[in-house]
């Protein structure tokens, strides 16, 4: 329902939370966040956002990249495992997602038959197993192959642990939008997350693939080329 994405030179947490509370508009079920520390550090609860602020209570976090996300669920029921974010077997992958993957269970099941386990009932999940099973070293890449693989709506964001330096996303049929820094960049599914901290954007298109470091933003379109994108400037006051 709610996605929120940091990379950049400010502790991660602390702006994921802000970014997620200027989403609760929204309505959800259910918060999550994954940050890369010592690998992928996945913390998510039922209930509302505050219920995992108390879960993160006493946790000192380091990390400057990480995404968030408030479910509102659609394919299982609000629990802490249904919870984005998802991850693989490997737990190289973390992934958000907004939206329905319609071909899920047929996906799922060949998943399942070729050796994944699955830990959620959610249609999500099939997300980071694909990313684990298409990945060859360039995350981008691997993106690129699942997308082609899905029916149905999404915004999605990967963090991937062996590329640590970026923040991969895509979209089809649910908005996604990038927050331009200095030193940062930011990912969400709308704008007033990212407002205080920015107000130029970028508008991603259905079938585009965006690539967030701290100090760079690419995107691709379908056919795997670099898009000009225009930025936007976000007239509204923060
Ligand atoms: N279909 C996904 C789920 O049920 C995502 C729901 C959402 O957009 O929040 O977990």
């Amino acid at each position: 329902c709610g996605i929120v994405g940091y990379i950049g030179t400010q502790e991660a947490v602390p702006i994921l939370i802000d970014g997620l509370k200027k989403l609760e508009y929204r309505g959800y079920d259910s918060a999550g966040i994954a940050v890369l520390e010592n690998g992928i550090r996945v913390e998510k609860k039922v209930g509302k956002l505050a219920a995992l602020e108390e879960s993160l209570e006493g946790i000192t976090f380091t990390a400057q990249t990480g995404i968030g996300h408030t479910r509102w669920a659609t394919h299982g029921k609000p629990s802490d495992e249904n919870a984005h974010p998802h991850t693989d077997c490997t737990g190289k992958f973390a992934v958000v997602h907004n939206g329905i993957i319609e071909n899920y269970l047929h996906l799922r099941d060949r998943l399942k038959e070729e050796g994944h386990e699955f830990i959620s009932e959610t249609d999500t999940e099939v997300l980071p197993h694909l990313l684990e099973k298409y990945y060859r070293g360039d995350l981008v890449e691997a993106v690129r192959l699942v997308i082609q693989q899905l029916r149905g709506s999404y915004a999605m964001v990967v963090l991937c642990m062996e590329e640590p330096d970026k923040i991969v996303a895509a979209r089809q049929d649910s908005p996604l939008v990038v927050g331009l820094g200095e030193n940062e960049n930011f990912l969400a599914s709308d704008i007033p997350a990212i407002l205080k901290y920015t107000k130029r954007a970028l508008i991603l298109e259905d079938g585009e693939i965006v690539v967030l470091t701290a100090d760079k933003v690419t995107v691709f379109n379908r056919s795997n080329h670099e898009v000009d994108k225009k930025v936007f400037e976000v007239p509204w006051k923060a």
